[in-house]
Parts: C-alpha cells; sequence; structure tokens
C-alpha cells in the first residue's frame, strides 16, 4: 500500500526533510544512492521523490497529489517515463542496464524527464555495474537516478562517488511493530520482536525460528522456577538452559530475553502494561509482578545487565549463569 509523503516523513524525518528542500529550491541530484535495512522505507520514498517529480498538482510545492494522472501511473507502475530495474533472479545483468540506456538515449516520452530507480543495486553483476557507471558519468539533463541497496559495501566506490547518498534509519519500535503485523507475524509476538532486532528480516526469520521460540519457554521457566525454588533453578540450568544455549550469541539472547521479563514487571508495577512485551505470557507475569517490588527488579535488571558483560569478557558461560541465579535469588522474600 502507498504511503503519503506525511507518513514517510514519519518514518524517516530526515531524509525526507532533505529532499523537500531539494524539491523546494529545485536542487534534485542527477543520482540518489538509498541505503538501509530492508523494510525502511527506501522503495516507498524513491517512488514518492518520483511522484513529486513528474505530480501535476503539487501540494505545498513538494507534496505529490496521488491523485492525477502521473502520480497514479507512477503507483501503478505505468507511466512511460518511469523505469523500475529489479534483479532478474539473482543479479542485475548488463543486458538490463543496457536497455535501461537505450530507452534513455531517446527522449521522454511525454516531457523532457526521466526517471529510474534500481532495487537491490548491489546484485548487479560487474559488467552490469561498469555499463550504469559510464551512464551515471554523462547524466542527461531532466534525468534522476534511485539507486537502492540494502549493503552499501558491495557497490562499486566509483558509482558511490556519483550519487548523493541517503541513510535509512532502522525503524522505531512502533514502527516495526506495525511492519511485522503487515508481513503476518501475530499481533502478540510483534512486540517481542521488534524489542530484540530492528531489523525486519532477522525479527520474521526469529518469528519462525523453532530454537527462539524454545528459548522464549525456557527462559519464562527459569524465572518462575527461581522464585518457586533456589536449588531447583540450578537443576533446571543443568536440565534445560546449557544444553540450549551453547553459543556466546545463544546467550546473550537467552539474557536478553530474562531481561525483557523483568523490565516487563516494572512495566506492570508503573502500570504501563502497553509498554509489555511477553504478551502470551500476560497473566502470569501480572500475577509476579504482585510479589515483587521495584527496587528489587532494578536490582535484578543490574545483575543480568553484570553477567553479560562477564559473558562479553569471556567468563565461563557456566559459571556466569551460576552467579547469576544465586544473585536473582538473593534477597527473594519467597525462600
Ligand atoms: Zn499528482
Amino acid at each position: 500500500m502507498e504511503k503519503t509523503w506525511d507518513q514517510l516523513e514519519e518514518l524517516q524525518p530526515t531524509v525526507l526533510k532533505m529532499l523537500k528542500n531539494s524539491l523546494l529550491k529545485n536542487r534534485v541530484a542527477h543520482a540518489y544512492l538509498f541505503e538501509g535495512m530492508r523494510g525502511t522505507g527506501k522503495k516507498e520514498v524513491g517512488l514518492l521523490l518520483t511522484k513529486a517529480l513528474f505530480c501535476e498538482s503539487l501540494i505545498e510545492g513538494y507534496k505529490p497529489c496521488e491523485t492525477c494522472n502521473n502520480c497514479r501511473r507512477i503507483q501503478s507502475g505505468n507511466h512511460p517515463d518511469v523505469h523500475i530495474v529489479e534483479p532478474d533472479g539473482l543479479s542485475i545483468k548488463v543486458d538490463q542496464i543496457r536497455s535501461l540506456q537505450t530507452e534513455f538515449s531517446k527522449k521522454g516520452v511525454e516531457s523532457l524527464k526521466k526517471v529510474y530507480l534500481i532495487s537491490h543495486a548491489d546484485k548487479m553483476s560487474v559488467s552490469a555495474s561498469n555499463s550504469l557507471l559510464k551512464f551515471l558519468e554523462e547524466p542527461n539533463p531532466g534525468t534522476v537516478a534511485f539507486l537502492l541497496t540494502e549493503q552499501l559495501q558491495q557497490l562499486l566506490p566509483t558509482i558511490l562517488s556519483r550519487c548523493q547518498i541517503l541513510t535509512f534509519k532502522p525503524l522505531a519500535p512502533k514502527v516495526m511493530m506495525k511492519q511485522l503485523v503487515e508481513n503476518g507475524v501475530a499481533p502478540v509476538k510483534a512486540p517481542l520482536l521488534a524489542q530484540l532486532t530492528n531489523n525486519l528480516d532477522e525479527a520474521l526469520k526469529l518469528n519462525v525460528d523453532e530454537w527462539f521460540a524454545q528459548a522464549q519457554k525456557i527462559v519464562v521457566k527459569l524465572y518462575e522456577v527461581l522464585k518457586k525454588n533456589p536449588l531447583e533453578a540450578m537443576v533446571m540450568l543443568q536440565s534445560d538452559w546449557f544444553s540450549h544455549f551453547k553459543e556466546k550469541e545463544q546467550i546473550h539472547r537467552g539474557l536478553d530475553l530474562l531481561l525483557l521479563i523483568f523490565k516487563d514487571l516494572l512495566y506492570i508495577q508503573l502500570d504501563k502494561q502497553e509498554q509489555m512485551v511477553f504478551i502470551e505470557e500476560d497473566e502470569r507475569l501480572r500475577q509476579f509482578a504482585l510479589q515483587t517490588s521495584g527496587r528489587r527488579i532494578s536490582d535484578q535488571m543490574s545483575a543480568i545487565l553484570e553477567a553479560k558483560r562477564k559473558l562479553q569478557a569471556n567468563m565461563n558461560p557456566q559459571l556466569m549463569m551460576e552467579q547469576l541465579v544465586l544473585k536473582l535469588q538473593e534477597g527473594s522474600s519467597f525462600v
């Protein structure tokens, strides 16, 4: 679904402000390179600016109206002077760039303006890159190029040097949640994923990852056992934890999840339930939150952060976890 200027400005304020100034001052560059993770709005912004260049009745001098003939044809991919290149299979082939050049050697069909947008520009083959480079070196007046990439470092430096590079920032958790739900993630799962990563691809992978699903269960169980019986927690480390959280990265993930449980407890106590991420554990966590204090939760969170630091400093993970479990139980009123 298309997003309006205002919606995209919410997503990428810096980029949109810059583009707005270029439009108002009539200083649109010949070539832009949009770089940033998937889902950050690169293509939508490219299309938006394209509409702004062709729109028949701009709003406030820079926002496309979204309703005129040109705006609508660009949105539906039917404008004769707007060309979009996507990878053909795994790569963008030299023929694709050549046919673009042939097309652009002619005058615009309807005006002097022409726009091309290359999605996943990092997937250009070497010969395609070289071909594009020549094109960028001799820009036709009235031609605007948008190159889009998630992997800036894969592009030739000579190409980079001919583009105005705009960086698209990772999404804020709230925006991320919305995107996740739009990509089919259950609304109860989105907040946790959005909290753990701001990379849409990574979040979508986690969402269907068996290891991650199991990891959540083990972490909740550890918290529960911690409250019930300190000895049992040590046993649980042996029976469940160590066999699941093996690699350093996995252990960090486990500790992050544990940290988020305590954070949720704090949110419940502060009456900020809308900030919770373990929504599926909502009922149990509410019960737990009644039986502890904010002060204690903060101490426990510090202990987890300390454990993460020790892990980073290469402390033995087994020892680190055992110390952490003892720390988390310290001063417990349930023992
Ligand atoms: Zn328009």
